[in-house]
Parts: C-alpha cells; structure tokens; sequence
C-alpha cells in the first residue's frame, strides 16, 4: 500500500504521495505529513556505518515511501539527487561543522531541490500536461531549486525573490539560466513573495489550469532527503556519541527534517534552533507565545523569515504542546554584530571560514557549551561562506575565502529578471498572462 499523507488542519483525511507533493500545499491551508514515521529496524542498524551516503539515504527512505515508488526507482532517484557528500569537520573537542554546501549551488538546499525535481519528474511521467513550479525564495531556494529543474522537460519554474535582499552570486544563480526558468523580482521582502505565491495556490481555478506546485519547503518531498545528513553527522561522529545538532533556521524546514530523522530512531541529544534577530521561534521555546511578525533584513538572509512556514509541522510532531517542544529544542538568537563576531572567532579560533548562518549556529553551540560542557555539538553549515562574499571579506579580509569554479563562472553571465511590485493581484494577473 502507498504511504498516505495527511494535512496538519485535517487529520482524518489522506492523499496520496503525488497529490502531497505536486499539490504541496493542502486547500485548508494546513501542511502534508506522512501519515506514520516508520521507525528503522535492526537490519538498518546493523549497517547503516557500513554504507555508501547515497546507499544511507535509499535504506531511509524506502520505509517512509514504501509502496509509492517501486524500490530501484527510488534507488536511482537518491543516487541521482544525493551525487556529493556532508562531511564534518572538526573545529575543536566539542564542536564540528556539518558541511551541505558540496551540490551544484553550494547550499543545504540542494539536497531538498534535487530529490524533489526527481521525485516531480517521476510522479508526472505520465501526464501530458505542463508542471508550472512556484518558488518563493530569499536566497538560496531560488537557486537550488531553478539547478535541480533546469532543462527538466515538461516542467517550468517561476522564482520570486525580493529586490535587493539576496547576495549579488545569489542573484546570479537566480537569473542566468533561462530556458526554462524564470526569475521575477520583487519590490518587497521575502514574507510578500511567499504570500504572493500562497496567493496562486488558494486561487483554486488557477492551480488547476497552471497545474502548480510548490518548491518551497513546505514541499514535503523536500525534507525527505534532508534527514539523510543528519543520520550521515552522526556516523562519522566516533565513540556513538549522541549529537546536539545546532540548526540555522529560517522556515524551519531543516530542523523539521532533523526531528523527523529522530522520529525514525535516530538518537539525538538536542536539537538547537538558532536564528538571527528573526526569532519567532526562540521566543515561542522561551515564552510558549506564537507571534509570527513582519521579517527583518540582516546579513544571514536566508534565515530572514517572520513567519516559518514549517512551525505548523514542529507543532505536529509534539502533540500541539508547548513543553514536549521546550523538552527536545533549545532556541537562540543573535544579531548581525553578534554574527559578525562569530565569523571572527571561528577564523581566528580553528581557522575555519564559516559562513553568516553557520555562524548564527555556531553562537548558539557557544551558549549551549557553557551550561553543557561536555557535549558534542554538530553546527550545520548551511551555504558555501563565498556564497556573501562582501560579509567575509569585510571581517576576514580580501581573499579569506576562495569562489568555487561553479559560482565564479556565474558571474560574467548577463541578469535576466521582471520587475513586479509586492502585490498578489499584480502577480495573480501576470501569472494569467504569461501562461
Ligand atoms: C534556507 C537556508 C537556511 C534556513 O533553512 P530553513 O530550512 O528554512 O530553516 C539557513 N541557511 C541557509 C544558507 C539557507 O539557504
């Protein structure tokens, strides 16, 4: 039998997995969630050390998708989507760097937008119908998700971003491609385009003609692969120490991944949720308050996000409550100043170039360390640090950190963008041309 999925405002009613992920966000408003975890038997955790990372990811999936996708399909899909590695590196006794950024656009999301593609590609292999994919982004989800679906035949992709708030190689990734992949910029902040795109998805006879989906993380295909790595971390961690994993976040998609994976059996000491001044999520962890709320621009701005689109998953997974939460996530935040600081440090501590959201992780690891000594935490390094280059270079120097080839390339190339102003009703009437 195919995994069910249901929506977290409607829990007694069930999709299938292509209607969870093509549709991606339910009508009610509520977000998809497997209808069960499986938790991983004796046979996985006999060899789970022994395998290869792609071979790691299928043993981790193949329980949570059992039935929906025929085994060596789904083999193939992560040995495709999952073709680099996360390694660690070690910056002291108590502290390693868990590095995402090995994939064509040099973030974590790369993991999410590879996997999903592949996973859309297969859904609609039979469809004659176009998929139109839309995807708000304030940074680094444009990029990845605009890689993974380039030259995808029957799928196109439209990205908005907001003017101005994303780094001049981020901007790059977004407009370059063509084809197709279309960028639009947007005159307002990231929570505008995200509304404007929500605003498509609500707009039932829209959905419908345009066949949209989202790429956003509140994709369910997207967390998926995003457990992989956390398992990953935590065997090449020797002694079988349990790890605190210390997450940026921004929507919260990556730490919903990493609870996921706990939910699967992966043993896991704490997770850390660290953000940057954007701190709904530290506030509810401190005071059991929700207060979503406009989002404000800093140097991490990935993590610039009022309103995370993966609280509603956070809430599911601990009943509703407010302790059980408190009990296995600590919250943390820091301002740019702050940020900036960490960069220093780190340099000048181990020598590491970490990037502004790692650093934003890596304050929180500091804080955590001070009232649990002894602990080993993992900082999830979320971005390559040339990826904000003009950050680095202003606190480490011109030339601490080296482009990659693959970003260095991108930036002769000519910027591609429309212009839209931050409403739904401009997007809405766009979107209705264009198609
Ligand atoms: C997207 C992103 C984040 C935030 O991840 P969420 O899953 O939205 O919490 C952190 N760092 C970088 C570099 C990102 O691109």
């Amino acid at each position: 039998m195919a995994r069910q999925f249901y929506s977290t405002n409607s829990p007694g009613s069930f999709v299938d997995l292509k209607e969870a992920v093509l549709r991606s966000l339910p009508a009610d408003n509520g977000l998809y969630m497997p209808e069960e975890i499986p938790v991983l038997g004796a046979e996985f955790w006999e060899s789970w050390r022994d395998w290869s990372f792609e071979e790691l990811g299928f043993n981790i999936v193949k329980p949570l998708l059992d039935g929906a996708v025929p085994e060596e399909v789904l083999r193939e899909m992560v040995a495709g989507a999952i073709n680099f590695d996360a390694p660690i590196v070690k910056l002291n006794e108590q502290e390693y760097v868990l590095e995402l950024f090995h994939g064509p656009t040099l973030a974590f999301k790369d993991f999410g937008a590879r996997f999903m593609a592949r996973l859309m590609g297969w859904l609609t292999r039979d469809d004659d119908r176009e998929l139109t994919v839309l995807v708000a982004t304030s940074g680094d989800t444009g990029g990845a998700v605009a890689s993974a679906f380039h030259g995808v035949a029957g799928t196109r992709v439209v990205i908005l971003y907001p003017r101005g708030k994303v780094s001049g190689l981020q901007e790059k990734q977004l407009t370059t491609l063509g084809e197709n992949i279309t960028a639009l910029e947007v005159e307002g902040t990231f929570d505008d385009c995200q509304r404007m795109v929500k605003s498509a998805f609500l707009d039932r006879k829209m959905s419908e003609e345009l066949n949209l989906t989202s790429a956003n993380s509140i994709n369910i295909a997207r967390l998926i692969p995003q457990m992989f790595y956390y398992f990953h971390a935590a065997r090449q961690l020797t002694g079988g120490v349990e790890p605190v994993f210390v997450v940026p976040s921004g929507n919260f998609g990556n730490l919903t991944a990493g609870l996921l994976a706990e939910k699967m059996g992966l043993k896991v000491k704490k997770f850390i949720a660290a953000t940057n001044v954007n701190d709904v999520v530290p506030e509810y962890l401190e005071k059991g308050d929700y207060r979503p709320r406009p989002s404000v621009g800093t140097i991490s701005n990935a993590m610039d996000v009022g309103a995370p689109s993966n609280f509603a998953r956070m809430q599911e997974i601990f009943g509703k409550m407010w302790e059980p939460m408190c009990r296995r996530i600590a919250g943390y935040a820091f301002d740019d100043d702050q940020t900036r600081t960490g960069i220093r440090e780190v340099k000048a501590t181990s020598g590491y170039a970490i990037d502004p959201h790692g650093s934003v992780a890596y304050l929180a690891a500091e804080e955590w360390l001070v009232a649990n000594p002894g602990d080993t935490t993992v900082i999830l390094e979320t971005a390559h640090p040339s990826k904000f280059l003009d950050v680095m270079e202003e606190e480490l120097g011109e030339g601490a950190v080296e482009i990659p080839d693959r970003l260095a390339c991108l930036a002769g190339r000519e910027k591609v963008a429309i212009e839209m102003g931050g409403g739904e009703g401009e997007f809405l009437g766009w979107l209705r041309g264009w198609a």
